[in-house]
């Protein structure tokens, strides 16, 4: 579960996250949609700590990462814990992030080794699984450079499991693919959903988001317009500023 509320957040003096709050519950599926610059992204990296926030209060899992006082005053956990803290998040970014220099089994083992302590024939067994599970059994030995983007894609998230995260951040998966390609993440994805896996995801596929999310959010300028059932938000958008957004988008 993610609990993230009154987020404040700043570039310069530019406001980029103002006040946005967002829980996702055990086993929910929200889609975060939005105009281009509109702090997805930025939102998404605050809740793994890629990013600080100045204001607010972000919680994992039931535990407190950052939460600020009366005074304003933010603070954050421990090093030590948000470490900890971070890793029941798992995170999947546009462009891959693969370790070129290392096979896909190699990809796949060495977070569980070298964070975790996992030992290295536990590891690979652990690995092949999840590559059975994203159907990529067969290029274990290959590099990145040797895969599709759709395949690339579908390692990354098995990397990402690998880690046996609570929750999975997505931020635009299948944005950098080609449109015969994006099929197979979603699909991905859609098992991942079918598991009950925690899954916050920001994406441009209306599709996907009708069909497999339980909740949209609509992110406008650094503000939260609106959080719905997906439902209700595809049948009758309430905030007009969505309603413009999915007229372009549609
Ligand atoms: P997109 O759909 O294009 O990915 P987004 O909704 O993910 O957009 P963000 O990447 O979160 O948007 O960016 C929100 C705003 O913050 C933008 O105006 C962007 O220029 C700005 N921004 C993002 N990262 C930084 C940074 N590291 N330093 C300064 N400004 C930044
Ligand atoms: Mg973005």
């Amino acid at each position: 579960m993610i609990e993230a509320r009154g987020i404040h957040k700043t570039f310069g003096r530019v406001p980029v996250l103002r006040n946005v709050s967002l829980t996702v519950g055990q086993g929910e599926v929200v889609a975060l949609i939005g105009p281009s610059g509109s702090g997805k992204s930025t939102f998404l990296r605050c809740l793994n700590h890629l990013e600080t926030i100045d204001r607010g209060f972000i919680a994992i899992e039931g535990e407190a990462l950052a939460q600020t006082d009366a005074a304003g005053n933010c603070t954050y956990v421990s090093e030590a814990e948000v470490r900890r803290i971070c890793r029941k998040t798992g995170m999947v970014f546009q462009h891959f992030n693969l370790f070129p220099h290392l096979t896909v089994l190699e990809n796949l083992i060495e977070a569980p080794m070298v964070v975790r302590g996992m030992a290295r024939d536990e590891a690979i067994a652990r690995a092949e699984v999840l590559l059975d599970k994203v159907g990529l059994r067969a290029k274990r030995d290959n590099y990145p450079a040797r895969l599709s983007g759709g395949q690339k894609q579908r390692v990354a998230i098995a990397r990402a499991l690998a880690m046996e995260p609570d929750i999975m951040l997505f931020d635009e998966p299948t944005s950098a693919l080609d449109p015969e390609l994006t099929g197979e993440v979603l699909r991905t994805m859609r098992a991942l959903a079918q598991e009950r896996m925690t899954m916050l995801v920001v994406t441009h596929e209306m599709g996907f988001a009708r069909e497999v999310a339980h909740t949209v959010a609509f992110m406008d300028q650094g503000e939260l317009l609106e959080t719905r059932p997906a439902a209700e938000f595809f049948g009758s958008p309430g905030h007009e500023r969505s309603r413009a957004f999915l007229n372009h988008m549609l």
